[in-house]
């Protein structure tokens, strides 16, 4: 960028995916971010994210990264569907629905702070409280810190966006609950699995166990199906409780994950559903990520998205030097249509991935047998990377 730009002091909520990725494009246009994550520390944990096709891809070469992504890459094999008593039944090897290049959600966070930390404030265990725009910037308070002033707001603060509910409303108004809930941790690879993934399905339930970090440990991950639940959001006590309470007894490897759990060194656990707004950007205020249009875990976008949305939102705000009169509304015109692609793929698919009765089941275990045999075997696959290549981004180069 040839000439510093107009509000240049940003505050971006949220130190996961979306928000490091901003803050990294932000630095290299002149920008000066600043993060705040409510977690005391970069959060580890969570599923295996998958980015494919070439948006994906570019993004992650233009940032420098792609070389170390593809080094933490999961190398995960097949998928085995197994009985109570861990007989495989049917097996799907990975090229059938993977991406094209899987890593686990911390290892990515990670790489994205590493990518960020010397030129990006970081402000751990805090939250914004209150934010407060006048005529030239946002009066912003926090949980801890003392009051500060910036020039814009990012909420890059996931699907219960904070920044979210201060500057567009309560949460119920766009959050779309898709009858699932999800919980991950990382557990010993007590079963000795190589490069593999095992599920077990009962009505309603799925666990999963793969291995992870090249075997050296495992990843227990278990859905179910349930409407929305009343739980506390923050209150890991009370979602390990009602994870026991719904598979204690359930078969297979169920009651050991149960207890290895509590010993977990980390927790995720939480509704699955999508996003869904008219306007991501108000005033000084804009939402990137999960925040403004998760597609859902289920779609495997989430991450690619959120990376193609911050790549597009700095890059715009550095076109216009800083204008986001000008940029925010030409970032949410060059995303729309993408981001609406991206949530489709995540339309419609908890009834096969938690059949909710055990005909429904047997008759799935029995297309999943034949499904590496089909001609039109990987369609999926290929429907995924047409959908995530479905942009044509701009180089931005300044
Ligand atoms: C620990 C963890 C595990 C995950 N596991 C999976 C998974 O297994 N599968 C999957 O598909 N997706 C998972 N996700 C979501 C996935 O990372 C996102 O779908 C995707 O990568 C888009 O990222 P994002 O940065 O927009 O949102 P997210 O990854 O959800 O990140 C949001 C960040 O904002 C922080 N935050 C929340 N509230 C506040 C606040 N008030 N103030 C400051 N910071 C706040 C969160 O702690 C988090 O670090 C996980 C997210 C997290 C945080």
């Amino acid at each position: 960028m040839t000439t510093s730009p107009t509000n240049r002091n940003i505050l971006i909520s949220g130190a996961s995916v979306a928000g490091p990725a901003l803050a990294y494009w932000l630095h290299r246009y002149g920008f000066t971010p600043t993060i705040v994550e409510r977690a005391p520390a970069l959060r580890d944990g969570g599923h295996a994210v998958d980015f494919r096709g070439e948006a994906h891809l570019t993004v992650l070469r233009r940032m420098g990264i792609l070389d170390a992504v593809e080094a933490a890459r999961t190398r995960m094999g097949a998928t085995w569907y197994v009985n109570s008593a861990g007989k495989r039944l049917a097996g799907m090897p990975a090229d059938l629905f993977a991406g094209d290049v899987e890593i686990l959600r911390g290892d990515l966070a990670r790489i994205l702070y590493d990518a960020t930390a010397q030129h990006t404030e970081y402000i751990f265990g805090d939250s914004i409280t209150a934010m407060r725009e006048d005529g030239d910037g946002v009066h912003v308070t926090f949980e801890h810190a003392p009051p500060r002033r910036f020039d814009l707001v990012i909420g890059a603060d996931g699907i219960h966006s904070k920044v979210r509910s201060l500057a567009f409303g309560p949460e119920s108004r766009y959050f779309k609950h898709l009858g699932l809930h999800c919980a991950i941790f990382t557990t010993p690879n007590h079963l000795g699995l190589q490069y593999t993934a095992l599920a077990y399905s009962t009505p309603g339930k799925l666990v999963s166990i793969y291995s992870a970090r090249h075997n050296t440990e495992a990843k227990a991950v278990l859905w179910f199906a349930s409407p929305s639940t009343d739980y506390h959001r923050h209150d890991i006590a009370r979602q390990k409780e009602i994870l026991a309470d719904t598979f204690r007894g359930n078969g297979w490897e169920s009651d050991p994950l149960l207890v290895a759990m509590w010993d977990s060194p980390d927790f995720y656990f939480d509704a699955i559903g999508q996003v869904h707004m008219d306007t991501w950007t108000t005033g000084r205020t804009a939402l990137l990520g999960d925040a403004a249009y998760s597609p859902s875990p289920l779609s495997g976008m989430g991450s690619g998205l959120a990376l193609v949305g911050a790549y597009i939102l700095a890059g715009e705000l550095a076109t216009t030097h800083g204008d986001h009169r000008t940029a925010f509304p030409a970032y949410e015109q060059q995303m729309r249509g993408y981001a609406q692609k991206c949530m489709k793929m995540g339309e419609g698919v908890s009834k096969f991935m938690v059949p909710q009765s055990r005909a429904m089941a047997w008759f799935l275990r029995q297309n999943y047998k034949l499904m590496p045999y089909l001609p039109g075997k990987s369609l999926m696959a290929k429907g995924a990377r047409k959908t995530a290549e479905s942009i044509s981004l701009k180089p931005y180069t300044l």
